[in-house]
């Protein structure tokens, strides 16, 4: 704690964090007004030509769509798709029963030392986090990385009340610097390029840093670890938690959730209602399951699982453990076909398969905590008051990948399907646009339909005018406005590629 005065504040010399690097890179941001959201972090208006252009979408859009080819997603190895049967099974067993579930896991908790709180609201939540900080006089947290944290707003939360947060992820820390948005839940930073992240390392430090992978890994785990030193407290999120025993399992590749679970003298964990999983062996199973559809990996590089506080005796561990479960309007989807998202375990998969998210990236273009398919179920259905007029269900083409590439066989398309169905009910489209959406499905029901709707519009492409769809008159202005109308590719590219995807499945089942 040599960094801090003895009224606990640092010199600015002194202070190595991201936030004090922030401070310079932001000069003019404006203080953030008490558990106010800060400006990067609100809801961002409907931006999809903006997102089909903007420099953020295309390294995504790229990555997503190599990790795509790569991963042949949706093809599942025999080993692993009997993972995926029982792995899908487990997540649904305990949702008839939650609360049974989630009061043997706080029980269990508690046996093993640790103070178990639950939070209705991201409110609830962030207030106990806030209380447990003064009570622990913390200055100073780290955070490894956690989408339940996310959801509600912590870290801006957490800096206005005067508490410096740290992400420790490599990715996080990276869009923390950048003061954005974690861009895919598994890849926070996938948006960026190397130059990127070397530019915003090279402000912090106020010089040049190389774009080499190994200098700017190394840069950021310098700067880290005085931040590690420095910390009463580390915030974490949690992958799975174990009723029977109350183990708390966190699957991580850099080793940074080792630091923040044992390093700081308190530990704050998050998770959300549905992370409960009835047995501490089922992560022998959800655990490689999480890895495969991830990252491909076996197994990650890390698997940490927490058994309560630092026990007499033991070399490191915090004094506290304190767990936060979070509903935010969860339970709320119980018993209704929604529930089923609740299975999900935050793999990602199914962003990286969905051709429309691959295109204009992840949280950044729709303004969702969680990206890909599965936030466009999953955010709707948060918060006291479901957002019901959420646009983020009818931004999908329905093709059916996201459901083949899901390691839980979470049917995404039908719920999809359910919300939009929901949503016409409750405010019925124009008649016109009725009209219109009857007639295009009438000519898609035959090929010669289909084959003459798309030359008319390929032939509409080529002749109309850039930005026509800017200039849209009467109701269509509305709708027309924040879209482009991108050229149609070529007939038969389509199914050219469905055919080379074939192929290489085909070639996958051959070789085992
Ligand atoms: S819905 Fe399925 S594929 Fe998508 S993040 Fe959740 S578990 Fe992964």
């Amino acid at each position: 704690m040599s960094e801090h005065r003895r009224d606990g504040t640092r010199t600015a010399g002194q202070r190595s964090s991201a936030l004090a690097g922030r401070e310079r890179l932001h000069p003019d941001r404006p203080e953030w007004a008490a558990g106010d959201i800060p400006p990067h972090r609100r809801p961002l208006p409907l931006i999809t030509r903006d997102a089909l252009t903007v420099r953020t979408a295309r390294p995504t859009h790229d990555r997503l769509a190599a990790l795509n080819e790569e991963r042949h997603v949706g093809t599942w190895t025999p080993e692993v798709a009997r993972l995926r049967e029982q792995g899908a099974a487990i997540r649904r067993e305990t949702l008839p029963d939650l609360e049974k579930y989630l009061a043997q896991l706080t029980g269990n908790v508690e046996r093993n030392g640790g103070v178990v709180h639950r939070a209705a609201t991201p409110a609830e939540a962030r207030a106990v986090i806030e209380r447990i900080a003064r009570e622990n006089g913390v200055r100073l947290a780290v955070k490894s990385k956690s989408m339940a944290t996310e959801e509600i707003h912590l870290n801006a939360h957490l800096t206005a009340q005067g508490i410096e947060v740290v992400e420790t992820d490599l990715g996080e820390y990276i869009v923390q610097l950048a003061d954005e948005r974690p861009s895919h839940i598994v890849g926070p930073a996938l948006h960026k390029s190397r130059q990127d992240v070397a530019d915003l390392f090279g402000q912090l430090a106020g010089d040049e840093v190389s774009g080499e992978p190994e200098d700017l890994a190394s840069f950021a785990r310098t700067r880290l670890r005085a931040d590690f030193k420095a910390a009463d407290m580390g915030i974490s999120g949690v992958n799975f938690a174990a009723a029977d025993t109350g183990t708390l399992a966190l699957v991580t590749n850099e080793g940074n959730a080792d630091m923040v679970t044992s390093q700081p003298r308190v530990h704050v964990a998050v998770m959300t209602v549905e992370k409960v999983i009835p047995r501490f062996a089922d992560l022998g199973v959800l655990i490689p399951l999480l890895c495969d559809a991830a990252t491909k990996q076996r197994v990650s590089v890390y698997q940490t699982l927490l058994n309560g506080p630092r026990r007499e005796g033991e070399t490191d561990g915090p004094e506290q453990l304190h767990l936060v479960i979070l509903d935010n309007g969860r339970t709320k989807a119980l018993g209704t076909p929604q529930e089923e998202v609740l299975a999900c375990i935050r793999c990602g998969n199914c962003q990286i398969s969905c051709p429309v998210y691959r295109t204009v990236g992840g949280g950044h273009p729709y303004s969702a905590v969680y990206g890909g398919p599965i936030g466009a179920v999953l955010s709707p259905l948060l918060g006291e008051r479901p957002n019901q007029d959420s646009d983020l269900p009818f931004l999908s083409s329905l093709c059916g990948a996201c459901y083949d590439a899901c390691p839980v066989k979470i049917p995404i398309p039908d719920l999809l399907v359910n919300l939009r169905a929901a949503h016409e009910r409750r405010q019925p489209a124009a008649r016109t646009a009725r009209a219109g959406w009857r007639a295009w499905a009438l000519a898609w029901r035959t090929e010669t339909g289909f084959r003459a709707t798309m030359a008319g519009a390929r032939l509409a492409g080529r002749l109309l005018p850039d930005g026509v769809l800017a200039r849209l008159p009467g109701p269509g202005r509305g709708w027309a406005r924040g879209r482009a109308l991108p050229p149609l590719r070529e007939a038969g590219a389509f199914r050219r590629w469905f055919r080379r995807q074939e192929e290489s499945r085909d070639r996958d089942r051959r070789q085992g």
